[in-house]
């Protein structure tokens, strides 16, 4: 297909910091391309320091969207007009759209996760989660399932300065979606150890394993993890993390955050061009597991 960058070339981009090693740049580019849409997908490398004058740069020039990863997620919400109902219950946004100069925030972090999920033929519906970490991804994954009908989630932190912060928007989606939602130290293996015998699917949604520090897991007693379980890591750097190692030697489903990955640029895609991505061809050529 005839790929051009022209005059009338529409920007989108994603902002963070570390951001050379990210795939979102190949996988929206690759998109583009495959349909035709005369877009383009640039990684700009911006800190929490450089954030506002980036975006107002990007703005004054006419981006039509952006995504942001790591640390800016949360850093990006007093730039914004405002908020689509997920970003406002998460408190946090991977996507910007721009429509009529306003800079809309919006997550697709769970809705990208909880497709992953379908995707790898596991409908959770009814079901309890046990999601460990309450960051940016937690808080999204936790909002999506429990607006999406997930019954039962206990999400499990450090007990820490952002505690009470945690409290807050379990208790907030909780009243707002009818979700049972418990906040739960991480240090406490009983509760840990229960909570994961009661569900379908335990979610690492902490940074625990994810490189340069492979050797840890977010789990000390690997005899907790039934085999009925499906253990999703959604760290996709190790492809295998130690949870997944010790959940594959338990003999349940395991899965990591390559998929989610594929699955959340999809959904930007959508909100900044209207299309489908093209996700066979983009994961055959991005995302083997
Ligand atoms: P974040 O907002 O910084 O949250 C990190 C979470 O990990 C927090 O809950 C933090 O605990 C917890 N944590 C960090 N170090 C810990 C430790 N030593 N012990 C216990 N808990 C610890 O980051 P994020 O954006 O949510 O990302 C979290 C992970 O998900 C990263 O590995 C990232 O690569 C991955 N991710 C994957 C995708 C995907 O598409 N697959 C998308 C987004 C993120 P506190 O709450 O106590 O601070």
């Amino acid at each position: 297909m005839n790929y051009e960058i022209t005059g009338a070339t529409k920007l989108t981009a994603l902002l963070g910091s570390p951001v050379a090693h990210s795939i979102s740049p190949q996988m929206h580019n690759e998109a583009f391309r495959q349909l035709g849409l005369n877009y383009v997908y640039l990684a700009f490398d911006v800190t929490s320091e450089t954030l506002k004058d980036a975006v107002a740069g990007l703005k004054a020039v006419g981006i039509c969207g952006f995504n942001l990863t790591m640390p800016l997620k949360v850093d990006i919400l007093p730039l914004l007009d405002e908020l689509t109902p997920a970003a406002k219950l998460a408190g946090a946004v991977n996507t910007v759209m721009v429509r009529d100069k306003k800079l809309i925030g919006h997550t697709t972090d769970g809705v990208g996760y909880l497709r992953s999920v379908s995707a790898a033929g596991h409908d959770i519906s009814g079901k309890k989660m046990t999601l460990l970490g309450a960051g940016g991804a937690a808080t999204a994954i936790c909002a999506q399932a429990a607006l999406d009908g997930i019954p039962s989630i206990d999400m499990f932190k450090r007990k820490n300065a952002t505690w009470d912060k945690a409290l807050e928007f379990c208790q907030k989606t909780s009243s707002k979606t009818g979700c049972k939602i418990r906040l739960l130290d991480l240090q406490n293996e009983e509760l840990l150890a229960q909570s994961i015998s009661e569900s379908a699917i335990l979610t690492n949604a902490t940074n625990l394993g994810m490189a340069p520090n492979t050797s840890v897991s977010p789990i000390s007693d690997p005899s907790i993890l039934h085999k009925d379980l499906i253990v999703s890591d959604i760290i996709y750097n190790p492809r295998e993390t130690l949870l997944l190692r010790q959940a594959k030697e338990r003999g349940c489903f395991c899965m990591n955050g390559l998929y989610m990955l594929l699955y959340q640029g999809a959904a930007a895609f959508t909100c900044w061009t209207g299309q489908e991505m093209p996700i066979e061809i983009i994961q055959k050529k991005y995302f083997s597991n």
